[in-house]
């Protein structure tokens, strides 16, 4: 899917925008308004296409318009087109007028409660949305997002391969003994060379008792031959994020993990093992909270479940964290067409820690996983050769 020079937009189906509109104005009767003002910048990409970073989309029954600021004048007009959606690029301090002007007529207006601040909240209804009725809502367009369309795979998918290959060019760099921020940096920049716009979030990588840190900040540590290895990147592809984790040994291919400590060695195997036991656990109609508990359930019988110290994993989508959750207190159910990660960890204070992280498609039956970066094989009981599994490679 994805030639060595990078992936071109070209090879992305379109996405129908006009569609997802057309949902979220039969979401908007029933959430009892007449309009809604889309604040968040996932949400206005959903709808529109567009990818800037100043925007807010003014959706009623007969019109939609995208309201930005004069730097994205040009190129709004261009990701926008074929959306029904209307550009209006005005400097800020003219927004509240044409805004005053959308309005008019409007008697109940729908603000994102969960992406708007108190302070507009005040500052609008006293000004431009002074003549409306200013009403909460909650979740109108993430709902739409959670199952995601085949253009919006097409690009998850486009992502998760960026990441696959980055991380191919990259592992054998581990041998000469870089930095923590080295390893990142490289990461990232093979995944723009890949065709990513950008990372998806900025490049975990802890190395020895860094790996004890679930959110370690790649530092200035040297990695050192035979040190365990955890990294957590993803890639951004029109806007899509991927997301894996990776366990590995540095410097020493396949063969390494059987090398490691006893203690690491066992880790890292009920790692593999819990991540195994929460992937068979994902398909359509689960509760989210079953694929956690399956997780746990394995790290809890190696004697290890107050090191597994987050949850599960997390819908992934145009952000790297979005619905559904997988966590112990998740009430979501999983549904098809929703992307999902799994990634139990364990972490040993002082020690080290791993993590083995997947992006999922939910299926009717189980996950497809988009993610397909080898893992290092799992060491059987202290004394026995290593099983092979998957791909193998470290
Ligand atoms: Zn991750
Ligand atoms: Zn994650």
């Amino acid at each position: 899917m994805l030639g060595p020079g990078g992936l071109g937009a070209t090879a992305l189906p379109e996405q129908d925008f006009a569609g997802r509109l057309a949902l979220v104005r039969e979401a908007m009767g029933p959430a009892g308004c007449d309009a809604l003002l889309v604040s968040s910048l996932a949400n206005v990409r959903y709808l529109t296409g567009f990818s800037g970073s100043a925007g807010q989309v003014l959706v009623s029954e007969g019109d939609a318009v995208l309201v930005t600021d004069g730097r994205y004048a040009t190129s709004a007009a261009a990701e926008v087109a074929g959306s029904g959606v209307r550009v209006e690029a005005r400097p800020a301090a003219s927004q509240p007028e044409l805004l005053a002007q959308l309005v008019a007529g409007t008697e109940r207006l729908a603000l994102e409660s969960d992406h708007v601040t108190w302070a507009q909240v005040r500052s609008w209804s006293e000004g431009w949305a002074k003549d409306a009725t200013l009403v909460p809502s909650s979740g109108l367009v993430e709902r739409l997002r959670e199952r995601k369309a085949p253009g919006e795979l097409s690009r998850l998918a486009a992502a998760a391969a960026v990441a696959d290959e980055a991380l191919a060019r990259v592992l054998p760099l581990l041998g000469d003994g870089p930095s923590e921020v080295e390893v990142a940096v490289a990461i990232e920049a093979e995944m723009r060379r890949l065709g990513a716009e950008a990372p998806a979030f900025p490049t975990i990588v802890a190395s020895g008792p860094g790996g004890a840190e679930p959110h370690h900040r790649a530092g200035s540590r040297k990695i050192l031959p035979g040190d365990m290895v955890t990294i957590d990147f993803g890639a951004r592809v029109d806007g899509y994020c991927s997301d894996t984790t990776r366990t590995v040994v540095a410097g020493d291919g396949a063969g390494g993990v059987a090398r490691l400590p006893a203690e690491l060695r066992r880790l890292y195997a009920v790692v593999l093992a819990a991540q195994d036991a929460g992937l068979s656990a994902v398909a359509a109609g689960v509760p989210a909270a079953q694929v956690d508990r399956a997780c746990r359930e394995v790290v809890e019988a190696a004697g290890m479940g107050e090191l597994f110290v987050h949850g599960t994993g997390h819908g992934v989508g145009l952000l790297v964290h979005e619905a559904p959750a997988l966590s112990s207190t998740s009430t979501d159910v999983l549904a098809t067409g929703q992307v999902v990660t799994v990634e139990p960890g364990v972490y040993l204070p002082g020690v080290g820690g791993a993590r083995t992280e997947d992006t999922v498609l939910v299926c009717e039956a189980g996950c497809e996983l988009l993610t397909l970066a080898p893992k290092a094989p799992v060491p059987l009981a202290a004394g026995g050769a290593p099983a092979s599994r998957g791909q193998g490679a470290g």
